[in-house]
């Protein structure tokens, strides 16, 4: 039996077309996307769009989170698997955000787009179309999803979705995961790398859980940050931060730093702290500078992006209400966002 795949179309740059009046590009009506793209039909594959009233990504935020998360749970039982398509702009930031409101997902949900319109004709939205597609329909031998859960495809290889980050604004290859190895790449054939792609629990009952908190702050440190602007950067109402430290989680040891952050955590502030680097991950138990933080109550975000940092912080902070039972919750891994 053939598989079924709704594909999503948020917006972004791969649903633009060259207008025949303008000449400008402009987003297509992915209601005819057989006419714009015949050979999607050759695929085996049940395919059926739903429109989104398209946006480019630098607009989305947690209420398109939400839709997605609730269309994806409307149509969960009648597809093998779900494509959104997405901006690249904030697709790791969406890609996250989902992974932690879908629970217990067994069926593959796979965010992709491209940096060249489809409607342009080198583009790359047309082999990112056809594979992400692919892979949400493909099924093993036992006739499960290959790779269930939260995933990004992007030029010949597919991620787990809360590892990636964009990392060019102008190569193909627009995405990179790297504290974690690919879940397939692609070349002749596609292939599955089993050992890295996590399943839910066998009979596990999949759910969404939409609650998240906007009172959150990403904090970038750098020479020659002040007082008054840490200290600003830490107050109106602020719940969560995620700071972006140095190399393997260090930051200043200045009194006036540690003390503003003290001062936080101490208010009930949750605070994760995150590398500025592309790889490697956060040990307070290295430098000076890493112990201070560790000893005032600062999270090791370990080798996680920011980008699941953030998302990671919005549905924790949504679901646990004391600073305890956040931190423990901010330590674990909900789903493979840190860690081998
Ligand atoms: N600005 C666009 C967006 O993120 C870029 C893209 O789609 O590649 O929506």
């Amino acid at each position: 039996m053939k598989s079924s795949v709704l594909l999503i179309y948020t917006g972004g740059t791969i649903g633009m077309h060259t207008d025949p009046e303008s000449g400008a590009l402009v987003p297509f009506d992915f209601n005819h996307i057989y006419e714009e793209f015949p050979s999607l039909r050759r695929l085996e594959v049940d395919i059926e769009v739903l429109p989104f009233e398209p946006i480019d990504s630098s607009n989305a935020s947690p209420e398109l989170w939400v839709r997605l998360a609730e269309n994806i749970r409307d149509n969960y039982e009648r597809f093998d698997g779900f494509v959104v398509l997405h901006g690249t702009d904030t697709m790791s930031y969406s890609a996250s955000a989902l992974s932690f409101m879908l629970h217990n997902l067994a069926k593959p949900v796979v965010f992709t787009g491209s940096q060249i319109p489809i409607g342009v004709l080198r583009t790359d939205g047309r082999e990112n179309l056809i594979t992400a597609i692919e892979i949400a329909a493909a099924k093993d031998s036992k006739g499960r999803a290959e790779v269930p859960g939260v995933s990004l495809y992007f030029q010949n290889r597919l991620f787990r979705g809360n590892r990636t980050t964009k990392q060019s604004a102008e190569e193909l290859s627009a995405f990179a995961s790297n504290n974690y190895p690919p879940l397939a790449e692609v070349g002749v054939s596609i292939q599955y790398n089993h050992t890295y792609i996590a399943r839910p629990k066998a009979g596990a009952q999949f759910s969404i859980d939409t609650r998240l908190e906007r009172d959150v702050a990403i904090v970038k440190i750098f020479p020659g940050l002040t007082e008054s602007i840490f200290r600003a950067m830490l107050s109106s109402g602020i719940k969560g931060v995620v700071l972006e430290t140095y190399g393997a989680g260090n930051a200043p040891t200045k009194e006036w730093f540690i003390g503003a952050l003290k001062e936080a955590i101490a208010k009930g502030i949750s605070v994760v702290n995150v590398t500025q680097c592309s790889n490697g991950e956060v040990n307070m138990d290295i430098y000076e500078t890493g112990v201070a933080l560790q000893k005032i109550g600062v999270i090791s975000g370990r080798d996680m992006t920011t980008e699941a940092a953030v998302t990671k912080m919005m549905y924790v902070l949504a679901h646990e209400h004391t600073p305890a039972r956040r931190a423990k919750m901010l330590k674990k891994s909900i789903c493979g966002e840190f860690g081998k």
